[in-house]
């Protein structure tokens, strides 16, 4: 592990599945040495997201197994092969087979190894970023340094949201959001009354999870009608040019943009193999699906009661809000550059990017040195750039432009 306390040429922040992949991408162009990078994150690499699916119970990947953080896309169907472990790519419906995600996971730790990833990894929170023109400035937990160049990576950024009715009572014993995290399904008692709130994929795969112990009660409040689809988006997206010039076409930043990535993103839907588990959970038994919309929910010695529209009342051990993620613009760092940088921002706080090198782009209408890579680059890349591809589309765009920067 780096310390905060050296300078750097280029500084990632964030250490996801974006955060890796732009720095296994730089490496391996050989754009700079291993000690002139870093990557500042207080989880560790790939430690938040390997969280999240650990939080909902997830097990297997939406997205083909040539979707990953190496840079060869068919790196890791060869370790699986390599290892015997070509069952845990599963079959699907449209595309190429799935990996699990001890799959995905394992090969991403065999990448960060070759490369020695954990090496340049600083323990450290990012507070304020300060672009000083031909230098960056980064404030972090643990103390200050300066960078050329600032990729920031930093996915929702801690942002998730909470039904208005559930604000309340929001971190207290009895109720927890998916994505807190706090939150451990495997604290959740073997006999508990468990509600779970939302109809998405990350609702349903918390559900199926939790009712494996036929002990428990489970009820998954979706007040809509389950919406069975492959892919997050049409896979036309996939292919990020053809089709981002229909974003391009509005000015950066815009409404405009951002109703064009509402409508092509199938947000709320589940993939037809975890839709097969709800129905065997269903049939079984083991969930009961409530549809009514929950109105009010009130804590009662450590346990929640909760009154839906349709007069239904539930006392439940615990209540489980899986109703997505906040804006990505408004995670603490992107609040706080907001009003305090000289960078501009445009609908709902989104940044404005260079659409050719996802540079953020300064008042003065200048490029400045910090890139942005994942959902906070949708306006760019469209609804597929907070996944695994949109990493891959990010991380050619920066190092294009690093390679002319840095040679220049
Ligand atoms: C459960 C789940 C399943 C998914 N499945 C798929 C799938 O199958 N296929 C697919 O393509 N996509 C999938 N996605 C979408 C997407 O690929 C993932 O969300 C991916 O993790 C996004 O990567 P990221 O690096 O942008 O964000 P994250 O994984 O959230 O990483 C961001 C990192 O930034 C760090 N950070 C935040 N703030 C700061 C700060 N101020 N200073 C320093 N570091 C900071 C965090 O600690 C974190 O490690 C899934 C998402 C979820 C939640």
């Amino acid at each position: 592990m780096m310390k905060a306390d050296s300078d750097a040429l280029v500084t990632i922040v964030g250490g996801g599945v974006h955060g890796v992949h732009l720095a296994v991408r730089l490496l391996q162009a050989e754009l700079l040495e291993p000690a002139e990078l870093r990557i500042v994150d207080p989880s560790g690499l790939l430690e938040s997201f390997r969280q999240k699916c650990r939080q909902c119970g997830m097990n297997e990947f939406r997205s083909p197994f040539v979707h990953h953080v190496g840079t060869d896309p068919f790196s890791l169907r060869d370790f699986a092969q390599a290892r015997g472990r070509e069952d845990e790519l599963r079959s699907t419906r449209i595309g190429a087979e799935r990996p699990t995600a001890s799959l995905f996971f394992d090969h991403a730790e065999w990448i960060c190894d070759r490369l020695s990833l954990e090496s340049i990894h600083v323990d450290a929170r990012v507070t304020d970023i300060v672009d000083h023109r031909h230098s960056v400035e980064i404030e972090t937990t643990q103390g200050c340094f300066s960078t050329r160049w600032c990729l920031l990576a930093i996915g929702h950024g801690g942002s998730f949201t909470y039904p208005e009715w559930a604000t309340e009572l929001a971190s207290t014993e009895p109720v927890a959001h998916v994505w807190e995290p706090s939150f451990d399904p495997d604290a959740i008692g073997e006999t508990a009354s468990i509600g779970i709130v939302g109809g998405g994929i990350t609702a349903v795969q918390l559900a199926t999870t939790l009712a494996r112990f036929p002990g428990r009660d489970v009820v998954l409040f979706a007040r809509s009608p389950f919406r069975v689809e492959t892919l997050e988006a049409s896979t036309d997206w996939m292919h990020f040019s053809g089709v981002t010039e229909n974003l391009h076409a509005h000015p950066p930043a815009s409404r405009a943009r951002e109703e064009v990535i509402t409508e092509a993103r199938y947000d709320g839907t589940v993939p037809p193999y975890v839709f097969r588990r709800l129905q065997r959970g269903l049939e079984r038994e083991r969930i009961q699906l409530e549809r009514s919309e929950i109105e009010t929910a009130t804590e009662a010695g450590g346990t929640v009661v909760v009154t839906c529209r349709d007069d239904t009342t539930l006392c439940l051990d615990k209540l489980v809000c899986a109703t997505g993620f906040g804006s990505p613009y408004d995670g603490e760092l992107f609040r706080h550059l907001r009003r305090a940088s000289t960078l501009q921002t445009g609908y709902r706080g989104a940044p404005v990017l260079d659409d050719d090198t996802l540079r953020w782009i300064r008042q003065d209408g200048t490029p400045s040195p910090i890139a942005v890579s994942g959902v906070a680059a949708q306006h760019v890349l469209g609804p597929f750039a907070r996944n695994v591809i949109g990493a891959r589309r990010a991380g050619e765009l920066i190092v294009e432009f690093l390679e002319s920067a840095v040679e220049a």
